[in-house]
């Protein structure tokens, strides 16, 4: 069993890279990727720790795209974390983040929520700041009493503190994913917002541009949505991935490698992205 979805402090997930990788041990896992959101900093940390702890580690990051009416979000297994192009756009990516961060501080402010930057940041402990440590914060201050209710009331999109970030087109995010010698994987297709049909078409599109796999196994995707994805997977030749999207204490209804208890990744599933690997862009 593996897990190619993880995140760590480094973005919003709670634990070091090398808890995760002991924790994944300790379980039996036998390969762990770690996908922090725009950034691939704690990744020579979390590879030296799997290969202490005798799993195999897979670098990895996850890139926000830009895409409506849902959430895009794109894997990048084996990514080169030295390569410079996509360094240069996660560093883009984060820059945006910091703008839109600021910018929701700011709106929380003028409607009477007074947030320190400091004390998020020191929330955030990596080097990545998402809404999720602002809605943190926010409960901390009393301003909630719930990081879910921080998002409902004032932090989702559209709501009264959302701002836009700077996000890259799938195209580049690919493009950028193979251009450090990754496997570029649609993930958790379900939040893109779209109908089977729509679906079909991003995908085909997606795959115009050199996508190589899709999120099959998640803790969101029933039976149905499996069943839909691996369709896809077979039409345009996927690789079919999965992971629990574990963030640790930030998200604790997820279990590492298990997700709500019904994720389970196969090992050959790392061997298909490895022949995908060996294919290249
Ligand atoms: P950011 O990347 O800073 O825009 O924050 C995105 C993260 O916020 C996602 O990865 C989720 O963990 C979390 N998130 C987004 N929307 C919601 C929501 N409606 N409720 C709770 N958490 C959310
Ligand atoms: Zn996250
Ligand atoms: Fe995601
Ligand atoms: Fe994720």
């Amino acid at each position: 069993m593996i897990d190619l979805h993880t995140h760590s402090v480094f973005s919003d997930g709670s634990l070091m890279p090398e808890t995760l990788a002991e924790k994944a041990a300790e379980m039996g896992l036998s390969a762990l990727a770690l996908t922090d959101h725009d950034t691939t900093a704690g990744v020579p940390q979390f590879l030296a720790a799997c290969a202490r702890c005798g799993i195999e580690g897979i670098p990895g990051v996850e890139i926000s795209a830009d895409f409506s009416p849902g959430t895009m979000h794109l894997l990048g297994f084996f990514v080169d974390p030295e390569a410079q192009s996509l360094q240069e756009a996660l560093a883009r990516l984060r820059t945006g983040r910091e703008k839109r961060n600021r910018k929701i501080v700011e709106k929380l402010a003028s409607l009477g929520m007074q947030l320190e930057w400091d004390a998020i940041k020191v929330l955030a402990g990596g080097d990545v700041v998402g809404r999720p440590h602002i809605a943190e914060a926010m409960v901390n201050c009393g301003y909630v009493n719930s990081r879910q209710k921080a998002f409902q009331r004032f932090l989702r999109r559209g709501a009264a503190a959302y701002e836009e970030r700077y996000r890259l087109s799938p195209e580049v995010g690919i493009t950028r994913i193979c251009d450090a010698g990754g496997v570029p994987v649609l993930a958790h297709p379900f939040t893109l917002g779209l109908s089977f049909r729509k679906l079909r078409a991003c995908v085909a599109d997606l795959v115009e541009h050199g996508l190589a796999g899709i999120e099959v196994f998640y803790p969101e995707h029933g039976a149905e949505r499996r069943s839909w994805y691996t369709e896809l997977a077979k039409t345009f030749n996927l690789v079919m991935t999965g992971g629990s999207d574990f963030h640790g204490a930030a998200n604790p209804a997820i279990a590492l490698g298990r997700g709500f208890g019904n994720v389970f990744v196969s090992d050959s599933v790392l061997v298909a992205l490895r022949e995908r690997l060996l294919i290249g862009c």
